[in-house]
């Protein structure tokens, strides 16, 4: 008989008042139980007077002392290492046993007490984060290197169904249960896999004893205050065994990590990652370790299948068994040798230990051997690369495009990020990384094999041809874009023709030729891949152009964002921030999208500068034409300013004409400083608390918000902050008809008080919805009310439109119209130029004239006749694209969207914001607000990864920003709004 063949155990039936006597007997207290489930024993959580709790744990009949006693000493020797280490504590009987024993109907039962561990069950949390995968690697790292030197008589002898050790019988014997074939065909490929692989290595393996058990089902998690989750426990030591000390991380990989992965093997790998930080692992361990995973696998959904056949209406197992077989096809899908090198990888060995000997031989050979594969190679090497300058307006999104932008005889380089096969709103990593050298040429051209070597694979595009010039060495060939000559299996020489080109796919006829160490697909290799497989792919892929030998041919360039984070830190000042932990190399910007250095594309999401969208062919065209014709200062005349100037003066209302010229926001904002200063005669300004408005010393000076300067809320005499008019946080709530009334009420007692001190203010300084604080808006009445004081007081009322300017509120053109007011100043600046740095100050003639009568004004780069044609431009697009109409329409939408969101996850306090100028307010308490500054920043974080860019803003740093190019459209509002929801869903409490 089997010995795994078991039949269904009995749990014990213990009354509860039963297990009350047997628990205040033995451990001398009364206790209070709830029971829990269990397979095969009878738990209960048991709570004393004190209320603290304890696990009861009475065994079944056929439980021996020597399992539970090996059980306790596993947990009583982790403790020993260290005093914390969350796993259970036993808790010795009044008479100092650990295990007691008690009769019931006749048969005999050990029980223990042990402590509780908190925490909630890993199964129970909808999505692991990243960065969760290698903490569970670090802890059952951990946990192994504790156990490592701890021995027990009983652990050699225990025969247990999970032990890797009896894995090939187990499944042996279960296998005839698994009724469908297909099943049956996927168990026992990995199980010839095994044998053909792990199985030799296996005298070679580290022996321990182990857990054996992490499942999600026995690790314990809690939240820390930003809802980040953290391993907190560990129970169940009930099938601990002498084994295969790889088990402790093959378990956890396929029963907490699989389950629900959308990246399998990276994630995985992260798992290995975290493991070998703790305790290294051994290269046969790694080679071993995939492998370890098949058979976990076919072990679990085997004994499932036999579980099934003694109760085959469990559902509950039933839908186990579905979960379960998908993980094995998952795991099948994936080949043994990228696993084994992502697991190197992972620990910091090269992936490929093959490399250096197959490129050696071929670099060595190369100078011997004259080798071609083409009669023809072109000498052109074209760059492919995302910032080339074949790719314009958008040509890389069609094939056509791409067609005709690659030219004929060309040479495509190796290592290269291509931008073709790239697109938006993926929130997966594209494959973009070309393994290959592209050779164009007619289709129909001849290619002939370099070397011998034999036909291994052929599909309607590929072939692939092995090698095996000396006997312990063999690589692969492969040859795309081409229609097979040759039959599959059969040897070829060199020099003989293999295939010939065709003119099918995304680029123009070529043969793709790659060299690979190992095949590392049971069909196809991929020709691409993406960059955070770069590296592992590159250890099996050498440079195509070792057999090429093309002399004009490198590798296209490729520095790793760290290495420019360095250079920027040793050349540019500190304190210049930039976004991200990990920044991306921003290298193109096409529409409401920026490209990396890779080729991912970005959702840009914060590039208001970016208005009409990046790379406006009518801005690019406008800018280009004019710098070839003339280019100079504002002393000269010339029309264009004229004009542009007229221009804008039109989408003022009166008696807003006087239009200057300057470059950035902080400038106008600067300027519109000493235009106030000037007409008032006064010096002191009233300014919003939280804004900002630029970077001159004055304006500075004005600064109240947290984000550029730790220091703006430090008192200066002559500027007069006033409560921010937020009815999300303030006192006066959105409910409260009154609020902007009254928020008002306190810019005329600061007026007042002002006044009583002998001061009165030059200007009052605002946006019409709050930028820097993350787009609030105003409530009703409070500009409108707020004006009317302040020029009662004699000051003047100034409106920046830097952010919120040109259509992007969506119902109004300018945000100071949605409040029902005519400012006297009016500053503008970063939609005005799309990126082009141009900016303009619009006032009244009066002021102008008694600035005028101050002064005279010379601005050298301010209204140059490239920055006025650019500014047209922009204007021309609002109005053809009807872009305003378009923030209004979206903006709506992505608002309502959001607001959606917000009854499923309590992150989410509020929306602020008009049109396509929003701000997503994040709080842990919407009672307190407590801002959620952290969440904020993984939020943004774990965005970046889907391909979205938004960052936090506001004091707290808790206000997603979001301020797209106003070409933003409802896909990409839907895409947004997808990967927050799945966002959130992980750090939801
Ligand atoms: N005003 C506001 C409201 C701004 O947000 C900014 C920049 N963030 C500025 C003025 C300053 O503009 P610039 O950076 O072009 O000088």
């Amino acid at each position: 008989m089997n010995p795994f063949n078991q039949q269904l155990i009995q749990s014990p039936q213990f009354s509860k008042a039963e297990a009350e006597n047997l628990v205040e007997s033995f451990y001398g207290f009364r206790p209070t139980l709830k029971p829990l489930g269990s397979f095969q024993d009878q738990n209960f959580r048991a709570m004393d007077e004190n209320g603290r709790f304890f696990i009861l744990k009475i065994a079944n009949s056929a439980a021996t002392w020597d399992e539970l006693d090996l059980q306790n000493q596993a947990m009583s020797h982790l403790a020993a290492k260290e005093t914390s280490f969350p796993t259970p504590r036993i808790i010795p009987a009044l008479n100092g046993q650990q295990i007691a024993t008690v009769e019931r109907e006749g048969q005999s039962h050990l029980v223990r007490l042990l402590t509780y561990v908190p925490g909630q069950l890993l199964a129970d949390l909808p999505v692991l984060p990243p960065e969760s995968m290698t903490e569970i690697g670090r802890f059952c790292g951990t946990l192994t290197k504790h156990l490592a030197d701890f021995t027990h008589p009983f652990a050699n002898q225990r025969i247990i169904q999970w032990d890797f050790q009896h894995a090939l019988q187990v499944i042996q014997a279960f296998l005839p249960y698994v009724a469908d074939p297909e099943d049956r065909q996927l168990i026992q490929h990995f199980v010839g896999q095994f044998e053909a692989a792990a199985a030799p290595l296996l005298p070679q393996l580290r022996k321990s004893i182990v857990h054996g058990d992490i499942t999600s089902y026995n690790l314990l998690y809690s939240r820390d205050e930003t809802g980040q989750p953290h391993i907190t426990g560990l129970v169940d030591f009930g099938d601990t065994v002498h084994s295969y000390t790889i088990a402790e991380l093959a378990v956890p990989i396929v029963e907490a990590i699989l389950k629900n992965s959308r990246q399998p093997l990276a994630d995985a790998a992260r798992v290995v990652e975290g493991f070998h930080q703790i305790y290294p692992l051994t290269e046969p361990e790694l080679a071993v370790l995939y492998h370890f995973l098949g058979i976990r696998m076919c072990v679990v959904v085997t004994s499932e299948a036999q579980q099934l056949s003694l109760d085959p209406g469990n559902q509950y197992v039933q839908e186990l068994v579905a979960q379960d077989k998908a993980i094995l096809r998952q795991l099948r899908s994936i080949h043994p040798g990228l696993a084994q090198a992502a697991f190197r990888q992972a620990c910091g060995l090269p992936p490929n230990p093959c490399y250096t000997a197959v490129s050696a031989w071929l670099s060595q050979s190369v100078n011997s051997k004259q080798w071609s594969v083409i009669s023809e190679v072109g000498t052109t090497v074209l760059d492919l690369s995302v910032g080339s300058d074949v790719w314009q307006n958008g040509n890389w999104e069609t094939v056509d495009g791409v067609k005709q932008a690659i030219t004929a005889g060309g040479i495509g380089r190796f290592n290269e990020a291509r931008l073709p096969y790239t697109r938006p709103n993926q929130p997966d990593e594209p494959a973009t990384i070309h393994l290959g050298i592209d050779i164009f040429a007619k289709a129909g051209t001849a290619v002939f094999a370099p070397f011998p070597g034999t036909v291994v694979y052929t599909n309607p595009y590929a072939v692939i041809l092995q090698h095996t010039p000396a006997p312990d060495l063999t690589f692969y060939t492969r040859y795309a874009g081409v229609e097979t000559a040759v039959s599959l299996h059969t040897p070829v020489a060199g020099g003989q023709q293999i295939a010939t080109i065709t003119g099918t796919g995304t680029l123009p006829p070529h043969l793709h030729f790659q060299i690979a160490c190992d095949w590392w697909s049971e069909a196809d290799l991929p020709g691409l891949v993406t960059a955070s497989q770069r590296p592992i792919w590159l250890s099996n892929s050498p440079d195509p152009n070792l057999i090429l030998g093309i002399p004009a041919l490198q590798p296209a360039p490729h520095t790793p964002w760290q290495t420019w984070v360095e250079r920027r830190f040793r050349t540019l000042p500190r304190s210049q921030e930039f976004y991200y932990q990990e920044p991306m190399q921003i290298v193109r910007g096409w529409r409401q999208y920026l490209y990396d250095a890779n080729g991912r594309a970005y959702l840009d999401m914060i590039n208001n500068v970016a208005h009409i969208g990046h790379s406006h062919p009518r801005i690019v065209e406008a800018a280009r034409r004019q710098m070839a014709l003339l280019n100079t200062n504002s002393r000269f005349l010339y029309d264009s300013m004229i004009v542009y100037a007229e221009r804008l003066a039109v989408l003022m209302p009166e008696p807003l004409k006087v239009v200057f010229f300057v470059c950035t926001g902080s400038e106008a904002n600067d300027l519109a400083l000493r235009l106030a200063r000037a007409y008032t005669r006064q010096h002191d300004v009233m300014v919003i608390d939280g804004e900002y408005h630029g970077n001159t010393t004055a304006v500075d000076e004005i600064n109240t918000s947290l984000l550029d300067n730790p220091a703006a809320k430090v008192p200066r005499p002559h500027v007069h902050p006033v409560t921010q008019p937020n009815v999300f946080r303030g006192r006066y709530g959105a409910n409260d008809p009154q609020a902007g009334l009254k928020y008002a009420q306190e810019v005329k007692e600061t007026l007042d008080r002002l006044q009583e001190n002998g001061r009165s203010i030059a200007a009052f300084f605002t946006e019409a919805l709050l930028g820097a604080s993350g787009g609030v808006d105003l409530p009703a009445h409070y500009l409108k009310t707020v004006y009317g004081y302040v020029r009662q007081a004699g000051g003047v009322c100034i409106s920046d439109e830097v952010q919120v300017g040109f259509g992007r509120i969506g119902t109004h053109f300018w945000a100071f119209e949605s409040q029902g007011v005519v400012p006297d100043i009016v500053t503008m600046g970063k939609p005005i130029g799309n990126g082009h740095p141009l900016s303009a100050v619009i006032t009244t003639p009066d002021i102008a004239e008694a600035f005028r009568r101050k002064t005279t004004y010379f601005n050298t780069f301010g209204g140059n006749p490239v920055s006025c044609e650019v500014g047209m431009a922009v204007l021309d697009v609002i109005e053809q694209e009807q872009l305003q109409n378009n923030a209004l329409h979206v903006g709506s939408y992505l608002k309502n969207s959001i607001q959606a969101l917000m009854p499923k996850h309590a992150l989410i306090g509020a929306v602020h914001g008009l049109g396509l100028y929003l701000g997503v307010e994040l709080v842990r308490d919407h009672h307190t607000k407590q801002p959620a500054t952290q969440e904020a920043a993984r939020i943004a974080e774990r965005m970046k990864e889907k391909g979205i860019i938004v960052y936090p803003t506001g004091d707290y740093y808790n206000i997603l920003k979001i301020k797209p190019p106003i070409v933003f459209t409802q896909d990409n509002a839907d895409f947004f709004v997808q990967m927050l929801d799945q966002i959130l869903s992980e750090i939801d409490k």
